[in-house]
Order: C-alpha cells, then structure tokens, then sequence
C-alpha cells in the first residue's frame, strides 16, 4: 500500500474470499479507509494476486491496471472447460493496461513498471519511492518471482533470468535500496515483518538492504536458475 494526499496505491489484492475478512479489516487497522483506494497494479495476473480488486472496483471504483499479457492471461479467448482456475475468482474488469516506458503517476507519486516476463507473460516489477523515519528510499517489488524451479520449462527458466537482468539494468540505475515482494515466502518477509514490529528506535530497517546487496541478491537468485538449467543440461547428455 502506498499513500499519496490523492487516496492510495496497492500493488495487488489477494484472494476474493480474504478481501473482506483480511484486506478491508487490515487497512483500516492501519488507519486506512479502504474506500481511498484508488488505484490497484497487479504484479502479475494470477487469482491470488488478482482476486480481491473486483470487490475494490464494485464498492470504490478503484481503477485496476495490469499488462496486456496478463489481462489475456486472466480472460484467456479460448478457456478450455472446467480447466481455466481463474474463472472461478471474481475478475476485475479491465481499466487500464500497463507497459514498461510507462510510468504511473498519481497524487504525486511515480511508480516505474518493469516487464519480468517467467513467472506469468506478463509479470511486472514495480519501483517507488517510500519513506522510512521521514528519509525517502527507492523500493523494489519484483512481482513474478519463481517459487518452485522445477515445475517451469528450461526455456522459461532461461526467459526468467532474462527478466531479472533486466530488472537489474533498471534497480541499479534507479538505485533501489529496499527489499519487497509480493510472494512473501520468497524473501522472508514474515519474518522481517515481526522485526519491524520488534524494532526499537535507532533499529536499522530489516527491509532496507541498500543497492549492492539488493543488486546481488538478485545475482544470487540468477545463479541458482542457471545452475538448475545447467544441472537439467547435464542430465540430458
Ligand atoms: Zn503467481
């Protein structure tokens, strides 16, 4: 959730049946009226991600914007029967398309969108800027990360380090220093999340990693995708 004095920002929306008994209740434990939510990106078009905008969209006429790629992913031309699980989440209908080159501005804010093509067609980054104690810093959320290697294709494994090169190309040039995902079990953010409750004043930010760290833990990431490409290269031969 970002804030800006023209209502907020949220990058995606988890599934339709926790909107109202996680969402809404979490916002306004937060202090935010969940009726200001102008604006839902979606980092990628899969029903746990997607779910809960069409309720934004029905109650607070929430404009929701995902790539052209993943608005196809979740209302594909032909479905094949019984087998497309997004038709039985509720689908936000289709406000704005969004690409790389275009940046989405509002209240004040610019949120940089970056295509990261694996984890979905048309999974997308996002970068912004947040504040911590009043000093603003550069976030990264890389909103298609791959959970589980050995379910994907060689090819798509190939095409995700792709993406991550270029995310990298974008993050260092725009210097992102913190750390944010949108799969939560990627990055131990659960565990960062109850640091943050824990902290006491002074406590560094565990979400602030600073860009060479940032930077090689993406490397990192990168890594292990090429050595499994290799690993099932090998065992080929
Ligand atoms: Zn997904």
């Amino acid at each position: 959730m970002i804030t800006t004095p023209d209502g907020l920002l949220m990058i995606d929306s988890g599934y339709t049946d926790r909107v109202e008994t996680v969402i809404v209740p979490g916002l306004q434990k937060l202090g935010l009226d969940p009726a200001k939510v102008k604006y839902i990106l979606l980092g990628h078009g899969h029903a746990d991600h997607f779910g809960g905008a069409k309720y934004f969209q029905d109650h607070y006429g929430t404009k929701v914007g995902t790539t052209a790629a993943d608005w196809d992913l979740m209302y594909p031309a032909n479905p094949p029967a019984n087998q497309n699980a997004n038709a039985n989440q509720a689908r936000p209908k289709k406000d704005l398309v969004l690409a790389e080159g275009q940046p989405i501005k509002f209240g004040g804010l610019a949120v940089t969108p970056v295509a990261i093509p694996g984890h979905t067609p048309g999974s997308l980054a996002f970068i912004f800027p947040v504040k911590d104690k009043g000093k603003a810093r550069i976030a990264g959320l890389f909103g298609g990360t791959i959970l589980t290697l050995d379910r994907i294709t060689t090819d798509g494994l190939k095409q995700y380090t792709q993406s991550i090169a270029h995310y990298l190309d974008t993050a260092k040039k725009m210097k992102v220093e913190v750390e944010l995902q949108n799969h939560p079990i990627f990055d131990g953010t659960p565990e960062r999340l109850a640091k943050l409750k824990a902290m006491k004043p002074g406590d560094p930010n565990p979400f602030i990693v600073g860009t060479d760290r940032y930077v090689k833990m993406w490397n990192i990431v990168s890594e292990c995708v090429q050595a499994e490409i290799a690993r099932r290269g090998a065992a080929s031969n």
